[in-house]
């Protein structure tokens, strides 16, 4: 079974969506778990909320130590921090790439970095990266979006192989999270636009939230406990098929 008892997680982006139902989930399993977030007031009990700035590598520090101080150590690190991007190669600026870069890709860097002493002296480390089917599938009006979500697959395995005991990911897709609630709100007819959404995946529907959070906990888990650099696609059968 999915256990964590005894286990101290450390969750970015864990305010919402797919990091919230994460923190739930490893929490119900026992886990204690601290919640690294802009918005940390969003955070319920009992998970802990600490507030953070991923692309601030010193608020990124201040954050890791206090989380390792009031866990009382950090066994499994859930990089899933992330922002969205639309936009052809023509459209988005350069500030706006090194921005989502910066925060998608360089987020999980700061936070691993400064976790990984905590990490070592852990006896079943893992680090799950919250990746998307735009790192493979080619979806249009994204590319810079799909350009950070490449990096973070290619990162995680080249980190997998320098920390093969502890360098494990995820990668979800289409997930019914705030993103998805957010573009429905700004359609016409939300609940005509949901059908048509849900219409477009294979299996009929959109993926959830806690879905996602079930396989980022698997590959959190010692469950997993040879499974290192995988790539977990949670995506309806939306690459496969
Ligand atoms: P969300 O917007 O619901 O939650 C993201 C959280 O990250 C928010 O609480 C936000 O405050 C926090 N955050 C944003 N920027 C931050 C920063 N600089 N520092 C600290 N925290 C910050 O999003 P979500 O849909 O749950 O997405 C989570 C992850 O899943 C992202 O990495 C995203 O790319 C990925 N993902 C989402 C979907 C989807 O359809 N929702 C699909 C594939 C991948």
């Amino acid at each position: 079974a999915l256990e964590f008892a005894g286990l101290t997680a450390l969750v970015t982006g864990g305010a919402s969506g797919i990091g919230l139902a994460t923190a739930r989930l490893l929490a119900v399993r026992g886990a204690r778990v601290a919640c690294l977030d802009l918005k940390p007031e969003d955070v319920p009990e009992p998970l802990i909320g600490i507030r953070a700035d991923v692309a601030d590598d010193a608020s990124v520090r201040a954050a890791v130590e206090e989380a390792a101080r009031v866990l009382g150590g950090i066994d499994i690190l859930i990089n899933n921090a992330g922002i969205g991007a639309q936009g052809t190669i023509e459209d988005n600026t350069d500030d706006e790439w090194h921005r989502v870069f910066d925060v998608n890709v360089l987020g999980m860097v700061r936070v691993t970095r400064a976790a990984l002493p905590h990490l070592h002296r852990s006896g079943s480390a893992a680090v799950v990266n919250t990746c998307s089917i735009a790192a493979t599938a080619g979806l249009p009006d994204r590319v810079l979006y799909s350009a950070t979500k490449g990096a973070v697959l290619a990162l995680t395995r080249a980190a997998a192989a320098d920390l093969v005991h502890s360098g494990i990911r995820v990668n979800p897709g289409t997930a019914d999270t705030p993103w998805i609630g957010r573009l429905l709100d700004r359609a016409a007819d939300p609940a005509a636009e949901r059908a048509a959404l849900n219409a477009r995946q294979p299996m009929g529907r959109l993926v959830s939230a806690e879905e996602v959070a079930t396989a980022i906990a698997y590959l959190a888990s010692p469950l997993s406990g040879s499974t290192t650099g995988a790539d977990l696609p949670v995506d309806g059968g939306m690459q496969g098929l």
